[in-house]
Protein backbone atom coordinates (compact mmCIF):
# COMPACT_ATOMS: atom_id res chain seq x y z
CA UNK A 1 0.00 0.00 0.00
CA UNK A 2 1.19 3.75 -0.25
CA UNK A 3 0.71 6.57 1.37
CA UNK A 4 -2.85 8.33 0.70
CA UNK A 5 -0.26 12.01 0.83
CA UNK A 6 1.74 10.20 -1.78
CA UNK A 7 0.68 12.47 -5.08
CA UNK A 8 0.99 11.79 -8.68
CA UNK A 9 1.95 14.25 -11.62
CA UNK A 10 3.46 14.74 -15.17
CA UNK A 11 5.88 16.52 -15.33
CA UNK A 12 8.47 18.31 -18.39
CA UNK A 13 11.91 19.07 -18.52
CA UNK A 14 15.04 20.47 -21.00
CA UNK A 15 16.56 16.98 -21.95
CA UNK A 16 20.05 19.08 -22.87
CA UNK A 17 19.65 21.76 -19.75
CA UNK A 18 22.45 21.24 -17.28
CA UNK A 19 20.34 22.10 -14.18
CA UNK A 20 17.27 20.03 -15.11
CA UNK A 21 14.11 22.40 -14.10
CA UNK A 22 11.10 20.53 -13.69
CA UNK A 23 7.86 22.22 -15.03
CA UNK A 24 4.38 20.26 -13.64
CA UNK A 25 2.27 19.61 -16.90
CA UNK A 26 -0.20 21.00 -15.11
CA UNK A 27 1.20 24.42 -15.38
CA UNK A 28 2.33 24.25 -19.12
CA UNK A 29 0.21 26.28 -22.03
CA UNK A 30 1.21 29.39 -20.05
CA UNK A 31 2.45 32.36 -22.07
CA UNK A 32 5.82 31.72 -20.57
CA UNK A 33 5.73 27.99 -21.85
CA UNK A 34 8.33 28.54 -24.94
CA UNK A 35 9.61 25.13 -24.78
CA UNK A 36 5.78 23.61 -26.34
CA UNK A 37 5.97 25.76 -29.42
CA UNK A 38 7.87 27.07 -32.05
CA UNK A 39 8.98 29.73 -30.07
CA UNK A 40 11.56 27.17 -28.78
CA UNK A 41 13.19 29.22 -31.57
CA UNK A 42 14.26 32.28 -29.15
CA UNK A 43 15.52 29.51 -26.71
CA UNK A 44 19.64 29.50 -26.83
CA UNK A 45 20.53 26.32 -25.21
CA UNK A 46 18.21 25.31 -28.57
CA UNK A 47 19.79 27.31 -30.86
CA UNK A 48 23.12 25.81 -29.71
CA UNK A 49 21.80 22.41 -30.96
CA UNK A 50 19.93 23.35 -33.99
CA UNK A 51 23.58 25.10 -35.02
CA UNK A 52 25.09 21.77 -34.92
CA UNK A 53 22.26 19.49 -36.44
CA UNK A 54 20.97 22.59 -38.86
CA UNK A 55 17.60 21.91 -37.20
CA UNK A 56 15.06 24.87 -37.64
CA UNK A 57 12.56 25.68 -34.98
CA UNK A 58 8.70 24.77 -35.61
CA UNK A 59 6.13 22.58 -33.32
CA UNK A 60 6.80 21.72 -29.62
CA UNK A 61 10.93 21.52 -29.31
CA UNK A 62 12.75 18.01 -30.00
CA UNK A 63 14.50 18.21 -26.55
CA UNK A 64 11.53 18.71 -24.12
CA UNK A 65 10.74 15.43 -22.00
CA UNK A 66 8.23 14.61 -19.87
CA UNK A 67 8.38 12.25 -17.11
CA UNK A 68 5.66 10.75 -14.59
CA UNK A 69 7.10 11.81 -10.78
CA UNK A 70 5.28 11.63 -7.08
CA UNK A 71 5.03 14.18 -3.99
CA UNK A 72 4.45 14.36 -0.96
CA UNK A 73 0.80 16.09 -0.71
CA UNK A 74 1.59 16.72 3.15
CA UNK A 75 4.45 18.39 2.77
CA UNK A 76 4.63 22.38 2.97
CA UNK A 77 7.19 22.54 -0.04
CA UNK A 78 6.42 19.63 -2.93
CA UNK A 79 9.71 18.07 -3.72
CA UNK A 80 9.39 15.95 -6.98
CA UNK A 81 10.82 12.45 -6.54
CA UNK A 82 11.44 9.59 -9.77
CA UNK A 83 8.09 7.85 -9.77
CA UNK A 84 10.70 4.52 -9.05
CA UNK A 85 12.61 6.41 -6.43
CA UNK A 86 8.88 6.86 -4.37
CA UNK A 87 8.39 3.22 -4.41
CA UNK A 88 11.66 2.07 -2.71
CA UNK A 89 10.87 4.95 0.02
CA UNK A 90 8.84 4.47 3.09
CA UNK A 91 6.02 6.85 0.73
CA UNK A 92 5.78 4.30 -1.68
CA UNK A 93 4.93 0.85 0.97
CA UNK A 94 3.39 0.10 4.32
CA UNK A 95 6.20 1.51 5.70
CA UNK A 96 4.34 5.21 5.37
CA UNK A 97 2.76 4.15 8.72
CA UNK A 98 5.64 5.17 10.58
CA UNK A 99 6.33 8.57 8.39
CA UNK A 100 6.83 11.50 10.61
CA UNK A 101 4.49 13.38 8.75
CA UNK A 102 1.99 10.88 7.75
CA UNK A 103 1.27 10.77 11.28
CA UNK A 104 1.18 14.46 12.35
CA UNK A 105 -1.46 15.09 9.27
CA UNK A 106 -3.56 11.53 9.54
CA UNK A 107 -3.76 11.29 13.15
CA UNK A 108 -4.18 7.65 12.97
CA UNK A 109 -5.54 6.12 16.06
CA UNK A 110 -3.99 2.38 17.32
CA UNK A 111 -7.04 0.62 18.87
CA UNK A 112 -4.63 -1.71 20.21
CA UNK A 113 -6.17 -4.66 22.62
CA UNK A 114 -5.31 -3.97 26.76
CA UNK A 115 -3.83 -6.43 28.75
CA UNK A 116 -4.60 -4.97 32.22
CA UNK A 117 -3.28 -1.42 31.11
CA UNK A 118 -1.11 -2.12 28.79
CA UNK A 119 -1.31 -2.01 25.12
CA UNK A 120 -0.91 -4.88 23.13
CA UNK A 121 -1.65 -4.24 19.23
CA UNK A 122 -3.26 -7.65 17.43
CA UNK A 123 -1.10 -7.19 14.69
CA UNK A 124 2.39 -7.18 16.23
CA UNK A 125 4.65 -10.08 16.93
CA UNK A 126 6.04 -10.09 20.32
CA UNK A 127 9.64 -11.36 21.65
CA UNK A 128 9.85 -12.49 25.48
CA UNK A 129 12.53 -9.61 26.36
CA UNK A 130 9.27 -7.20 25.41
CA UNK A 131 10.04 -5.76 21.80
CA UNK A 132 7.77 -6.23 19.10
CA UNK A 133 8.17 -7.03 15.01
CA UNK A 134 5.49 -5.47 12.74
CA UNK A 135 6.34 -7.03 9.01
CA UNK A 136 4.45 -5.72 6.40
CA UNK A 137 3.39 -7.21 2.89
CA UNK A 138 6.14 -5.33 1.04
CA UNK A 139 8.70 -7.14 2.73
CA UNK A 140 9.91 -4.32 5.07
CA UNK A 141 9.68 -4.47 8.73
CA UNK A 142 9.57 -2.13 12.15
CA UNK A 143 11.17 -2.95 15.45
CA UNK A 144 10.70 -1.10 18.48
CA UNK A 145 10.11 -1.76 22.16
CA UNK A 146 6.33 -2.92 24.47
CA UNK A 147 3.94 -1.17 26.33
CA UNK A 148 5.24 -3.15 29.10
CA UNK A 149 8.89 -2.18 29.05
CA UNK A 150 8.04 1.33 28.22
CA UNK A 151 5.86 1.45 31.63
CA UNK A 152 9.19 -0.07 33.35
CA UNK A 153 11.54 2.80 32.01
CA UNK A 154 9.51 5.66 32.35
CA UNK A 155 11.64 8.69 31.32
CA UNK A 156 14.27 7.73 28.47
CA UNK A 157 16.72 10.18 28.51
CA UNK A 158 19.28 9.12 25.91
CA UNK A 159 18.78 7.03 23.00
CA UNK A 160 22.04 5.44 20.64
CA UNK A 161 22.19 2.96 17.94
CA UNK A 162 24.64 0.59 17.62
CA UNK A 163 24.23 -0.43 14.10
CA UNK A 164 22.38 1.48 11.46
CA UNK A 165 22.96 -0.37 8.76
CA UNK A 166 23.56 -4.35 7.81
CA UNK A 167 22.23 -7.56 9.13
CA UNK A 168 22.26 -7.66 12.60
CA UNK A 169 20.50 -8.48 16.15
CA UNK A 170 19.84 -4.45 16.28
CA UNK A 171 20.64 -3.13 19.58
CA UNK A 172 19.84 0.36 21.30
CA UNK A 173 21.55 1.54 24.63
CA UNK A 174 18.73 3.60 26.23
CA UNK A 175 19.35 5.46 29.67
CA UNK A 176 16.94 5.79 32.25
CA UNK A 177 17.72 7.48 35.33
CA UNK A 178 21.19 7.59 34.74
CA UNK A 179 21.80 3.76 33.74
CA UNK A 180 22.65 2.41 30.55
CA UNK A 181 20.31 -0.47 29.53
CA UNK A 182 20.86 -2.41 26.17
CA UNK A 183 17.67 -3.35 24.44
CA UNK A 184 18.43 -6.29 21.63
CA UNK A 185 15.93 -7.82 19.35
CA UNK A 186 17.01 -11.32 19.32
CA UNK A 187 16.64 -12.38 15.71
CA UNK A 188 19.02 -10.70 13.08
CA UNK A 189 17.14 -8.94 9.90
CA UNK A 190 18.61 -6.42 7.22
CA UNK A 191 18.75 -2.54 8.92
CA UNK A 192 17.77 0.05 6.78
CA UNK A 193 17.41 2.57 9.01
CA UNK A 194 17.05 3.24 12.68
CA UNK A 195 14.65 5.55 14.20
CA UNK A 196 17.07 8.98 14.61
CA UNK A 197 14.51 11.51 15.37
CA UNK A 198 14.10 9.90 18.97
CA UNK A 199 17.85 11.16 19.65
CA UNK A 200 16.17 14.85 19.36
CA UNK A 201 12.52 13.31 21.39
CA UNK A 202 13.69 10.16 23.61
CA UNK A 203 10.25 10.91 25.05
CA UNK A 204 8.32 9.37 22.04
CA UNK A 205 9.99 6.00 22.75
CA UNK A 206 7.51 5.29 25.75
CA UNK A 207 4.76 7.62 24.90
CA UNK A 208 3.83 6.15 21.56
CA UNK A 209 5.87 2.71 21.43
CA UNK A 210 3.63 1.53 19.03
CA UNK A 211 4.01 4.17 16.44
CA UNK A 212 6.71 7.26 16.48
CA UNK A 213 8.68 5.31 19.03
CA UNK A 214 9.80 3.12 16.66
CA UNK A 215 13.06 2.04 16.77
CA UNK A 216 14.31 -0.13 14.07
CA UNK A 217 13.47 -0.40 10.29
CA UNK A 218 14.57 -3.34 7.69
CA UNK A 219 14.46 -5.96 5.78
CA UNK A 220 13.69 -9.63 7.20
CA UNK A 221 15.35 -12.72 6.90
CA UNK A 222 14.57 -16.33 7.14
CA UNK A 223 14.62 -16.46 10.89
CA UNK A 224 13.81 -13.07 11.64
CA UNK A 225 9.91 -14.16 13.27
CA UNK A 226 11.68 -17.13 15.55
CA UNK A 227 10.24 -17.85 18.78
CA UNK A 228 7.66 -14.82 18.14
CA UNK A 229 4.40 -14.48 20.10
CA UNK A 230 0.97 -13.30 18.47
CA UNK A 231 -2.31 -13.28 19.11
CA UNK A 232 -4.09 -15.15 21.90
CA UNK A 233 -0.51 -16.10 22.85
CA UNK A 234 1.24 -13.01 23.21
CA UNK A 235 -2.20 -11.87 25.57
CA UNK A 236 -2.08 -14.75 27.97
CA UNK A 237 2.06 -14.09 28.06
CA UNK A 238 1.38 -10.73 29.02
CA UNK A 239 -0.82 -11.31 31.93
CA UNK A 240 2.02 -13.70 32.78
CA UNK A 241 4.39 -11.02 32.64
CA UNK A 242 2.34 -8.69 34.88
CA UNK A 243 2.06 -10.74 37.33
CA UNK A 244 5.78 -12.09 36.87
CA UNK A 245 7.11 -8.82 37.65
CA UNK A 246 4.40 -7.75 40.46
CA UNK A 247 5.63 -11.12 42.33
CA UNK A 248 9.34 -9.97 41.62
CA UNK A 249 8.98 -6.67 42.95
CA UNK A 250 7.73 -7.30 45.62
CA UNK A 251 10.13 -10.64 46.38
CA UNK A 252 13.61 -7.96 45.52
CA UNK A 253 12.59 -4.60 46.75
CA UNK A 254 9.55 -5.27 49.18
CA UNK A 255 7.29 -2.86 46.73
CA UNK A 256 3.69 -3.88 46.64
CA UNK A 257 1.88 -2.86 43.34
CA UNK A 258 -0.43 -0.66 42.93
CA UNK A 259 -3.73 -1.94 42.20
CA UNK A 260 -2.60 -4.71 40.56
CA UNK A 261 -0.25 -2.92 38.05
CA UNK A 262 3.16 -1.97 38.72
CA UNK A 263 4.64 1.74 39.06
CA UNK A 264 5.60 3.41 35.84
CA UNK A 265 9.12 4.53 35.48
CA UNK A 266 10.79 2.12 37.42
CA UNK A 267 13.90 3.27 36.91
CA UNK A 268 13.79 6.44 38.63
CA UNK A 269 12.28 4.31 41.49
CA UNK A 270 14.79 1.29 42.04
CA UNK A 271 18.19 1.68 43.84
CA UNK A 272 20.40 0.96 40.13
CA UNK A 273 21.75 -2.56 41.17
CA UNK A 274 17.44 -3.48 41.75
CA UNK A 275 17.06 -1.68 38.18
CA UNK A 276 20.12 -3.62 36.41
CA UNK A 277 18.41 -7.14 38.33
CA UNK A 278 15.28 -6.68 36.59
CA UNK A 279 16.19 -5.64 33.52
CA UNK A 280 18.61 -8.36 33.04
CA UNK A 281 15.25 -10.80 34.37
CA UNK A 282 12.33 -9.63 32.31
CA UNK A 283 13.99 -7.50 29.20
CA UNK A 284 18.01 -9.24 28.22
CA UNK A 285 18.34 -11.17 25.52
CA UNK A 286 18.76 -14.51 26.83
S1 LIG B 1 6.63 11.86 3.29
FE1 LIG B 1 5.30 10.75 4.72
S2 LIG B 1 3.27 11.76 4.54
FE2 LIG B 1 4.48 12.36 2.74
S3 LIG B 1 3.94 10.86 1.13
FE3 LIG B 1 5.78 10.09 2.17
S4 LIG B 1 5.03 8.72 3.80
FE4 LIG B 1 3.31 10.02 3.12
Amino acid sequence: MTCPFLKETEVKYCGTATVRKLIPLAQTGRTEDKCSSADHGSCSIWRQQAEVLGETAGGPCPYLREALMQYCGAASVAKLVPYSESLLSRCGNDSYRYCELYRAMAHPGLAAAEVDGIEVPGWLRYTSNHMWLDMSEDGVCHVGIDGFLSRALGTVERISYVWQKGVHRPTAVLTAAGIDLEVVFPNPFLLTGCNLYLRANPDRLTAEPYTRGWLFEGQPQAGTQYDLMDGGEARVWMEQEQKRINEYLQQQTGCAADGGMFATGLAGRLERDQMLGLFYEFFSRK
